[in-house]
């Protein structure tokens, strides 16, 4: 496999993560949260980063952009064609199912609204990548700040069509409250007893527990069950439609 990726830490519990060609030695950095660890990450690598693919608007993704490109004045920033006016100054705006590539290595986009409006992935499929933003995290989802939550099940139901082997990487480490919550409206689902159980030790020595994988996902996250029986009858809504349990799901989770 000619792709390497690396993830650190960035701000309080954001995901720098890059992904270098070892064919062509292009290095993509996926968003920018600050600039420090990102700059430190490739120089402890070696890399010279080519591209900055961003997947949306907030601070905590684009944050380090520009201390970054002054580093690197040749790289080349790729940005959601959908939110062009809140991501000003890219090289390149890209919509659903337009090709990026980086160094040999093709991806695709994949729009995703609902977390933001303009919300885009990168998928590759060679490389069974994908750099999923805050759209989708280990055993949850972004919240739908900006279109319903029913917008961003289309978007999740989308990436659930993913091959299983599929590696996702994500932008936040909010594995164990996301567990916690799941555990409350999955109770009896034993994959997800004992993902929990392993995520409680990962964060207690301080490990990361990303990327995850489509196939772990679908087993374990309650955003990824909207349809599954048992969590529909933990919330009283037997027979209801995916895109309104999916909702009701959101709603709980935000009030904690
Ligand atoms: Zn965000
Ligand atoms: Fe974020």
């Amino acid at each position: 496999m000619a792709a390497i990726v690396h993830q650190f830490m960035c701000l309080d519990d954001n995901f720098g993560v890059l992904m270098h060609d070892s064919a062509t030695g292009a290095t993509a950095s996926i968003d920018v949260p600050e600039a420090g660890p990102v700059l430190n990450a490739l120089s402890e690598k070696g890399w010279t980063l080519t591209h900055i693919l961003v997947t949306h608007h907030h601070k905590d993704h684009i944050g380090g952009v520009d201390e970054v490109r002054t580093r690197f004045p040749d790289v080349t920033i790729i940005a959601p064609a959908p939110d062009k006016a809140r991501v000003p100054g890219a090289d390149v705006y890209l919509a659903e199912g337009e090709e990026v590539a980086v160094g040999s290595l093709r991806g695709k986009v994949i729009e995703t609204p609902g977390h933001t409006s303009g919300h885009i992935v990168y998928h590759f499929a060679k490389e069974k990548l994908l750099f999923a933003g805050d759209t989708l995290f280990a055993m949850g989802c972004g919240r739908a700040f900006e279109r319903p939550a029913q917008v961003l099940h289309d978007s999740v139901m989308k990436l659930a069509a993913l091959p299983d082997d599929t590696e996702i990487y994500c932008g936040h480490e909010y594995t164990l409250s996301n567990g916690r919550f799941a555990l409350r409206v999955d109770p009896e689902n034993e994959a997800l007893k004992l993902r929990v159980a392993q995520v409680e030790k990962l964060r207690a020595a301080g490990e990361a527990t990303l990327p995850t994988t489509i196939a772990l996902e679908k087993k374990t996250n309650p955003f990824f069950r909207a349809n599954d029986p048992s969590v529909q009858q933990t919330l009283g809504m037997t027979g209801a439609a995916p895109a309104d349990v999916f909702a009701e799901l959101r709603e709980r989770k935000n009030k904690g």
